[in-house]
C-alpha cells in the first residue's frame, strides 16, 4: 500500500457498498490505518555481530511478550476475558521454537541483520498458514503477522501506530483489523471504522457492534482508495461508505444522523416501560446476545431478559474446547445480570454459517444441511453434557432456560432432554445445585419442525423461531449468499403462514412461542407477528427501543387485522405496503429510522 499521507481529497463523491456490521451514521475524516508490512532494510553483518543480533533478537521477543500481556490485561478489565483470549495465539507465535531456531539458524547462515532475516521467516510462515484449507489455522497467518509487526516494531525502536492515542475524531481505514486494533480504539475519537475484508461475525465485527461504533466491513479494496483526511460519510446500517461526499449528501445524512439522535433519544426514554399495545396487551421483549459483556447494553436498552444467548462464540477461534467451569462462569455471570428476567441459553449451534476449527467439525459439500447444531451435540454427547451440567449449575442461581438449536423432528428432543436428566443425575452426584424444572425450548427454524410443531409442542415448554434458518430452508436460499439476497423475503406467503401455523400449534398445545430471527427486530413485521400472537420478541439490544415503540403504538385489533391482510395476500409488495401504512400511522418516526436512507 503506498503512504497517503498529506494526499488532498478528491472532488468527485463515489460510493461504496459492503456489509454493515455495526449499525448508524458517522460523517468524519478518514485515519489510514497502515496495517501493512514494516519497511526494513537488508544489511550484510560480520561474524562476531551475530551473537549481538541473535541478543537484540531476543530482546525484542521479551519486549513484545511484555506488550502483549499488557494489551491483554487492557482488554480483559475493558472487555472482559474472553476478548483478552484470542492474544493467546499471539504469544504462543513468540514461543514458536521452530519459527525462533529458523530465525537464529539464518542469522549465523546467511549473516545479515535480525530485522530483515525475522521479516523474512515470520512471512515464510504466515504465508503457509494463509494456504491451509482449515479456517481456523488460516486466521492463524493474521496472529503471525500481527506479532511480526510488533517484534519489527521493537527491534527497531518505533511505536506502532497508536489508535488508542488519536488526537481527533477519525474514521479508521483498514484492509483488515487485528482484535488488538479495534479492542484498543478509544470510542470518544474513532468514530467508525470500514475495512477491505471482514464479515459479519468476524471478532472485529462483534468488538465494533459492542464498542457501539458504526462499522462497515467487506469493502473490497477500499483501503487503497481512500486518502488520509478524506471527508467519509459511514452508514453503518445499510453498509455503504461514501467518499468526499457533496455539500448535500453531507447535508442529507447529517439530517437523518440528527434524526436518528432525536429519535433514540426518545426511544430511551420508553426503557422502563412494558412492551405493550395501547389497550394493554403485554408481550415479552427480550434481547440476543453472543457474549456475557452484551449483557449491559441489553439492559440499558430496557430488554426484559436474554430471549437467545448463543453460546458458540466460545467455540470459536480456539484449539481446545472450554470445560464446564468455563462455561459455568459466563453463563453464571448472565444469569446473576439479567435474573429476575429470564436467560435462555442455546446450546451449541456450530456448523453452516458459524465457523470452528476444523478437528471440531470436518469440513462438508453441504454444511448448512450437515453435522451441525443439535445433530452434531447428539453424537458427541460428552461436549454436550458439559455444556449441558454448566447450563444447570447455572440455573440454580438464575432465571435460566435452555433451547435446542436445528431441531428437525421430535425424537431430537426425546434425545436431548435424556442427556439433560443423566447431566441432571451427574451434578446430583456431585452434590451441585440447579434448578430440576428448568425449561426446555426448541427452536423452530427447519420446515419440518415447522410442520410438525403439534407434535413438538408436546416435549418442550416453549418455541423460540429462528426465522434466520427458517426462511433459507423454506425458501431454499442460502443467508449469506449476496446474489440470492432478493430472494430471501420475510414476507413470503410461505414464511408467513408457517410462522401461523407454529404460533398455532403452539398455544394449542399450551406452550408460549416466540422469536429469536432478525424478522422479529424489523418494526414492520413485528406489527405481523404481534397480530399472529407471538408471546415473545427478542430482537438485537438496538432494536429494542424500536420495538418496543411500535408495539406501545397500536392497539392490537389493529396488529391482528394486519395480519388477517396479510396472510390473505399472495403479492410480497401489497404485504410490504400494508406493513408500511400502518407503521406510518402508528410510529412515523420508525419510518424515518427504518426507511429514510
Ligand atoms: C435463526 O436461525 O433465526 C437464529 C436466531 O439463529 P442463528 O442466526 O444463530 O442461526
Ligand atoms: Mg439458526
Amino acid at each position: 500500500m503506498p503512504t497517503r499521507d498529506g494526499r488532498r481529497g478528491r472532488a468527485r463523491e463515489t460510493i461504496y457498498r459492503g456489509i454493515g456490521v455495526s449499525p448508524g451514521i458517522a460523517i468524519g475524516r478518514a485515519f489510514i490505518f497502515d496495517s501493512e508490512e514494516v519497511v526494513v532494510v537488508k544489511r550484510r553483518i560480520d561474524a562476531d555481530q551475530v551473537p549481538v543480533e541473535i541478543a537484540r533478537f531476543e530482546d525484542a521477543l521479551v519486549r513484545t511478550r511484555r506488550e502483549i500481556l499488557d494489551i491483554q490485561k487492557t482488554i480483559s478489565a475493558r472487555l472482559g476475558t474472553e476478548h483478552a483470549e484470542i492474544f493467546n495465539a499471539h504469544l504462543l507465535v513468540l514461543e514458536d521454537r521452530s519459527l525462533i531456531e529458523d530465525v537464529i539458524k539464518r542469522i549465523g547462515r546467511d549473516r545479515h541483520n535480525i530485522e530483515y532475516v525475522f521479516q523474512q521467516v515470520g512471512k515464510k510462515y504466515a504465508d503457509i498458514f494463509s494456504q491451509m484449507e482449515d479456517d481456523y489455522l488460516k486466521e492463524r497467518a493474521s496472529d503471525i503477522r500481527d506479532v511480526v509487526r510488533r517484534v519489527l516494531h521493537n527491534l527497531l525502536g518505533r511505536k506502532r501506530e497508536d489508535v488508542s492515542a488519536l488526537r481527533e475524531e477519525v474514521v479508521i481505514v483498514a484492509y483488515d483489523l487485528s482484535p488488538s486494533d479495534t479492542a484498543l480504539m478509544h470510542k470518544e475519537k474513532v468514530i467508525s471504522f470500514i475495512t477491505d475484508v471482514g464479515a459479519p461475525t468476524s471478532h472485529t465485527a462483534i468488538l465494533a457492534r459492542s464498542l457501539k461504533v458504526p462499522a462497515v466491513v467487506g469493502l473490497r479494496d477500499i483501503s487503497g482508495k481512500i486518502m488520509a483526511g478524506e471527508l467519509l460519510v459511514v452508514d453503518g446500517t445499510s453498509g455503504t461508505v461514501i467518499a468526499s461526499p457533496s455539500k448535500e449528501t453531507v447535508r442529507r445524512f447529517s439530517q437523518v444522523r440528527t434524526r436518528l439522535q432525536v429519535i433514540e433519544e426518545r426511544l430511551t426514554s420508553l426503557r422502563d416501560l412494558p412492551a405493550e399495545t395501547l389497550d394493554g396487551y403485554r408481550v415479552a421483549l427480550a434481547a440476543n446476545i453472543e457474549l456475557p459483556e452484551d449483557v449491559p447494553a441489553a439492559l440499558a436498552s430496557g430488554a426484559e431478559g436474554i430471549g437467545l444467548y448463543r453460546t458458540e462464540f466460545f467455540f470459536m477461534n480456539r484449539r481446545e474446547l472450554p470445560g464446564e467451569d468455563e462455561q459455568y462462569e459466563a453463563y453464571r455471570k448472565v444469569a446473576e445480570q439479567v435474573r429476575p428476567h429470564p436467560t435462555i441459553i442455546r446450546t451449541l449451534d456450530i456448523g453452516g454459517d458459524k465457523f470452528v476449527s476444523e478437528p471440531l467439525v470436518p469440513r462438508e459439500m453441504n454444511p448448512f444441511l450437515g453435522w451441525r447444531a443439535i445433530r452434531f451435540c447428539l453424537a458427541n454427547t460428552d461436549i454436550f453434557k458439559t455444556q449441558l451440567r454448566a447450563i444447570l449449575r447455572a440455573s440454580g442461581l438464575g432465571n435460566v432456560k435452555v433451547m435446542f438449536p436445528m431441531i428437525s423432528g421430535h425424537e431430537e428432543v426425546v434425545r436431548a432432554r435424556a442427556l439433560l436428566e443423566e447431566a441432571k443425575d451427574e451434578l446430583r452426584k456431585r452434590g451441585r445445585r440447579f434448578n430440576d424444572r428448568i425449561q426446555v425450548g426448541a427452536m423452530i427454524e427447519i420446515p419440518s419442525a415447522a410442520l410438525t410443531a403439534d407434535i413438538l409442542a408436546r416435549h418442550v415448554d416453549f418455541f423460540s423461531i429462528g426465522t434466520n434458518d427458517l426462511i433459507q430452508y423454506a425458501l431454499a436460499v442460502d443467508r449469506i449468499n449476496e446474489k440470492i439476497a432478493y430472494l430471501y423475503e420475510p414476507r413470503h406467503p410461505a414464511i408467513l403462514r408457517l410462522i401461523r401455523q407454529i404460533i398455532a400449534a403452539g398455544h394449542r398445545e399450551g406452550i408460549w412461542v416466540g422469536m429469536c430471527g432478525e424478522m422479529a427486530g424489523e418494526p414492520s413485521l413485528a406489527l405481523i407477528l404481534l397480530g399472529m400472537g407471538l408471546d415473545e420478541f427478542s430482537v438485537s439490544a438496538v432494536s429494542i427501543p424500536e420495538i418496543k415503540k411500535v408495539i406501545r403504538s397500536v392497539q392490537l385489533a389493529e396488529a391482528r387485522a394486519l395480519a388477517d391482510e396479510v396472510l390473505a395476500s399472495s403479492d410480497v409488495g401489497q404485504i410490504r405496503e400494508s406493513c408500511k401504512k400502518l407503521l406510518l400511522k402508528a410510529a412515523p418516526d420508525l419510518v424515518v429510522l427504518k426507511g429514510e436512507r
